[in-house]
């Protein structure tokens, strides 16, 4: 099972407890799965440029936070934990 389908698998449970207004079941725990879970498939980074010691300034695409680093080695941001992907 993929993360994709994981998440797919609790947007349907969302819809489907929204639908039978079962307000025993919140659906927010759902909704935390999600968001945690989105995290982790990859964005590009944005680069902003080379330092002067040659590490590379990203940016998140998530949070916004610039970091500097060398190539690939940052694969998550250090704020928000959104898994990176390094452009070209
Ligand atoms: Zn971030």
């Amino acid at each position: 099972m993929t993360i994709e389908e994981i998440i797919k698998h609790q947007e349907q449970l969302i819809e489907f407890i929204k639908i039978m207004n079962i307000p025993k079941y919140p659906t927010e725990e759902n909704e935390m799965i999600i968001a945690a879970l989105e995290k982790q498939i990859p964005k590009e980074a944005t680069t902003q440029g080379i330092s002067q010691d040659g590490c590379w300034i990203i940016k998140c695409p998530e949070c916004d936070t610039v970091m500097e680093g060398k190539r690939n080695i940052a694969n998550y941001c250090c704020q928000c934990g959104q898994a990176l992907k390094w452009g070209d």
